[in-house]
């Protein structure tokens, strides 16, 4: 299990990233930009790589996490990287064709359009969470784009990184695409490489400290940050099924999810029936915790320790604690599922990002209180809405703002390949997924061709009594 907290961060060469950086960067300058055929070369050896290493992939997951159900890695980990992959790999004809615009009568008869080139060198730094996912589907966008990549994943998953960075090397030469691993120390030099673009996936903190690295380079930057997401059940909604649709969405991967419900606003007449429903729904998908292989563990002991600390204020002042198999679950470096009726407002549970098992239920007197709730706090990464009512959608999605959303469901908005994936505010800066991720990594480059005539050259100087009255013509237009 990852007690990475506690390691030394392990050895990284920064002058080798530098070496690294420079050789993309020199490569990206002097070679003609990847074709066609090239991306949908690079797109496929990534393909074959993850399927000829996804047991290992699989295996040293679940060895960093202490358990990581196999089966999670596989759906959603591998499937949706794979699926982002065929979905480039079809649509990039589409996309890299030059986008013819509009031009205005002045300048008639000349052309213009859009080409989107690669930037050049792309940074990938990603988190421990969904390991995978998170470092290969910006890799896959930024190829699709043409670019090359370096990435540098977590620390707290050291068996997947060095795993990655040893069949990266297999499937591409350094020049396309490489993997750096190293701790803290190496984040901060590798995001303060200069790189054309520079995608961070973490959490808001961190974010803030790479974009002021980045900012010295004036690199631009996606960010991909964290937040509390809100789950809304109105009242017509019923009980149960928003029920197992949260509670799917909270203990997959034991709430370690950036898009996992944060917590759940309930009208205040039903707060006890609902936390009672996901406390039977969540036991009902893992009844055992310590043995089951189903259920994950929590990445490290100090995360462990904030969110059972984290649970114990709750309880010191006062909210309804309720959960199972306590003890048991801990001793096997695992949280249990834990549902917290009341959290006084100044409890950790309702200020910060809770990223595991645990879930506030929230009572609310009206929809608007509700909504009220959500404008009062940061904008969230996800929010989620239970109600069969139009009206209620309608007044929810158009009152509230989140970097996505899905409605009577969770989590499900980010599966959408068709759909951009990012945040808003503190939860983040830019989206990518599909073609939003392929302009993410182009450079919308704009092109205007002159026609056989060239009006404006025409008129002068010396300015004349053409100019001037063409002149007029177009202020009074
Ligand atoms: P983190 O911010 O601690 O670390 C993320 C990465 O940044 C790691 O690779 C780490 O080594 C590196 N890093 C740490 N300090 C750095 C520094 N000073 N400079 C440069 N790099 C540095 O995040 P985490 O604990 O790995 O992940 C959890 C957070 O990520 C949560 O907040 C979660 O919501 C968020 N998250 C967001 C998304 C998303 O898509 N928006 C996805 C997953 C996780």
């Amino acid at each position: 299990m990852a007690d990475a907290d506690a390691r030394q961060p392990f050895s990284a060469d920064v002058s080798e990233m530098r070496t690294l950086f420079d050789l993309q960067h020199r490569k990206s300058r002097s070679h003609p930009p990847a074709d066609l055929k090239l991306r949908r070369d690079r797109l496929d050896r990534l393909a074959a790589m993850v399927k000829q290493h996804g047991d290992r992939f699989a295996d040293a997951i679940s060895s960093d996490f202490g358990v990581r159900a196999r089966i999670e890695t596989e759906l959603m980990e591998l499937v949706p990287t794979l699926g982002a992959i065929r979905y480039a790999r079809k649509n990039l004809p589409a996309w890299m064709k030059p986008e013819k615009r509009h031009v205005s009568v002045n300048f008639q008869p000349g052309k213009a359009w859009v080409r989107h080139e690669p930037l050049g060198v792309i940074g990938i730094i990603s988190p421990w969470n969904y390991p995978l996912q998170l470092a290969l589907s910006p890799l896959v966008d930024a190829f699709a784009a043409g670019n090359r990549a370096m990435l540098k994943p977590s620390e707290l998953t050291p068996a997947f990184a060095e795993l990655l960075k040893d069949v990266m090397a297999q499937h591409f030469d350094p020049e396309e695409a490489a993997v750096v691993t190293g701790g803290v120390d190496v984040g901060q030099a590798f995001s303060s490489l200069p790189f054309d673009h520079l995608l961070f996936t973490g959490s808001t903190a961190v974010g803030r400290l790479v974009y002021q690295a980045a900012a010295k380079n004036l690199t631009p930057v996606t960010l991909e940050l964290g937040g509390k997401s809100p789950a809304i059940v109105c009242d017509d909604y019923s009980l149960e099924k928003a029920a197992k649709s949260i509670a799917f969405g909270k203990w997959l991967n034991a709430g370690q999810t950036c898009i996992a419900p944060d917590y759940v606003l309930v009208p205040e007449h039903k707060a006890e029936a609902m936390a009672q429903a996901l406390l039977a729904r969540v036991r009902e998908s893992y009844p055992d915790l310590a043995h089951n292989p189903d259920y994950s563990g929590v990445i490290s002991e100090r995360h462990r320790k904030r969110l059972l600390d984290a649970v114990q204020v709750a309880r010191d002042k006062g909210a309804t604690v309720l959960s199972y198999e306590e003890e048991a679950a801990v001793e096997a470096g695992k949280v249990p599922p834990t549902v917290v009726l009341n959290a006084p407002e100044e409890a950790i549970l309702a200020s910060e990002e809770i990223f595991g098992p645990v879930l506030p239920v929230v009572p609310y007197r009206t929809l608007d209180d509700a909504i009220a709730h959500v404008n009062s706090r940061d904008r969230p990464l996800a929010l989620y809405c239970f109600t069969d009512e139009k009206a209620c959608e309608e007044r929810v999605l158009g009152r509230t703002l989140s970097g996505g959303v899905t409605l009577n469901g969770t989590l499900l908005h980010i599966a959408q390949e068709s759909l951009p994936f990012g945040g808003v505010g503190p939860s983040g800066i830019g989206a990518y997924h599909g073609q939003e991720g392929f302009k993410r990594f182009s450079h919308a480059r704009a092109v205007h061709k002159v026609g056989f005539i060239n009006v404006f050259e025409k008129l002068g100087p010396p300015w004349g009594k053409t100019a001037r009255k063409v002149a007029q013509m177009m202020l009074n237009r």
